[in-house]
């Protein structure tokens, strides 16, 4: 069990030697012992605000023992894992939790769940292993009367598992080791083994633009087992994007000696190449070939790294040169890293929901409800077995659209690289004449 207040389980926790303790004191110069941890009976909670109508409402559907308002329970959920969540918890003032923790036992409860807070104003937050680090399990009420903390801990079966495709149909509250444990037991792994595995949990999994969608690609398109996916994307996301990297910077230097153009040049010619790559990887019919063409792209698009930083940390005074670095890392973390997939995704549901909906156009589903993808598909409340393979058909073609969409950002990109290929070198020089000027005027006043 994780410790409320840290990660891991204290039962394996190993104490740090003394010659450990005393490096880590002079390194970071700690005098003081360490302040006294919390109990967790020492935590001062906000109230619920769940009001007993909507205790009872929520009670009924997932059983009074379900649902808990108790101060201990909800502490569990109060939050992720990261530092700032568990320097929170050390908090002697008044800490935040959700109003109430609902355990459902099934997808159905789930859905009555949804029907009752979206009716009562109340905001959810889904829970599974409590291992996020960026903020997803913070209890925001918003404009909402209450938050209450859905854990999904009792969803725990391998519902189904095809042993030819190697698709397999978990739990969303299946924590890491038990998924590995159900499928090692009919002779599968997970191969899916992030730091966290001990306690994250398959819904957690589930929950980066293209990258991100490699995997689904292979696996909707080819259904390639999850080994076989991991070997393609080491390949192509790893080695070739590892080696791109490194001739990309050569390359530059070497060209640079003659025309300083070339340090965007040759991140605009890497773009383009990437482009075609990119695209024809996701038009083959053998999985070979896209990754081969896959790992192609990945060398050219990543050859723009290493010029692209470099150029960044030679146009900036020195001072500046941490500044820069960060300003460039937040844009490729936020924007690229973080809206990227988000992006993707988005473009990949449109486009799902309109080849659905044209291709069953007329046709009223069993269930009664609209014949929109995503009611009708697996997650959806009017999703059945005999849906499956048009839901399929429909999202193997809009992953392969949504991830043509998202690659004219390279495009884009390309433009942007050769408009500075124009200015490029007049920057570089002047930024290069600044700093003598700077060190010319640091020598002659020592
Ligand atoms: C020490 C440590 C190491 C880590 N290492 C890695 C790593 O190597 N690779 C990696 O990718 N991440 C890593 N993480 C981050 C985190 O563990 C993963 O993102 C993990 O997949 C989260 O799973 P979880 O079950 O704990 O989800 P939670 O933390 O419970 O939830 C994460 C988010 O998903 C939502 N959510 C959870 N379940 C569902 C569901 N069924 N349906 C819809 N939404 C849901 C939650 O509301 C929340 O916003 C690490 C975290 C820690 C603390």
């Amino acid at each position: 069990m994780m410790k409320w207040n840290a990660w891991g389980d204290p039962a394996e926790a190993k104490p740090l030697s003394e010659g450990i303790r005393s490096l880590i004191k002079q390194a970071l110069g700690v005098e003081e012992p360490p302040a006294e941890e919390l109990e967790p009976e020492q935590v001062r909670l906000r109230p619920s605000a769940l009001s007993p109508g909507d205790r009872e409402g929520l009670a009924a559907i997932v059983g009074a023992e379900y649902c808990g308002v108790d101060d201990r329970a909800r502490l569990l959920r109060a939050g992720g894992k990261s530092t700032l969540d568990l320097l929170r918890r050390k908090d002697s003032g008044v800490q935040d939790a959700p109003d109430a923790i609902l355990l459902p036992g099934g997808e159905e409860e789930i859905a009555a769940v949804l029907r009752f807070c979206a009716d009562h104003s109340i905001a959810i937050v889904p829970f599974g292993g409590g291992t996020s680090v960026v903020g997803g399990l913070d209890p925001i009420r918003g404009d909402f009367k209450a938050v209450v903390s859905l854990d999904l801990r009792r969803l725990g079966a391998l519902h189904a598992l095809d042993e030819i495709s190697g698709e397999a149909e978990l739990g969303a509250g299946l924590t890491g080791p038990e998924a590995e444990r159900l499928l090692g037991e009919r002779g599968f792994s997970l191969g899916h083994f992030p730091q966290s595995f001990q306690f994250a949990t398959i819904g957690g999994f589930a929950a980066y633009g293209f990258y991100a969608f490699v995997p689904p690609y292979f696996s909707r398109t080819f259904g390639l087992d999850y080994a076989t996916i991991g070997l393609i994307a080491g390949l192509a996301g790893g080695v070739a994007v590892g080696l791109g990297i490194v001739a990309g910077g050569f390359l530059a230097d070497a060209l640079a000696k003659r025309d300083m153009r070339w340090y965007a040049l040759v991140p605009a010619i890497g773009c383009l190449i990437a482009l075609p790559s990119y695209l024809l990887a996701v038009l083959q019919t053998d999985w070979r070939a896209a990754a081969a063409l896959l790992a192609m792209a990945g060398f050219f698009q990543y050859a723009s790294l290493g010029p692209t930083f470099g150029v960044v940390q030679n146009v900036v005074a020195h001072r500046r040169r941490a500044t820069a670095t960060a300003v460039l890392y937040i844009c490729l973390n936020v924007f690229a890293l973080g809206g990227g997939p988000l992006f993707t995704g988005w473009v990949i549901d449109r486009f799902a929901e309109a080849g659905f909906h044209a291709e069953n156009a007329g046709w009223i589903p069993p269930s009664g409800g609209r014949s929109s993808f995503l009611f009708n598909c697996p997650g959806g409340e009017g999703a059945t077995a005999a849906n499956r393979s048009s839901c399929r058909a429909t999202l193997t073609r809009a992953t392969r659209r949504g991830i043509e969409v998202t690659l004219l950002f390279f495009a884009w990109a390309s433009i942007h690289y050769l408009l500075a290929s124009l200015g490029i070198a007049k920057a570089l020089k002047a930024a290069a004449w600044r700093a003598d000027l700077a060190s010319s005027v640091q020598s002659e006043s020592i």
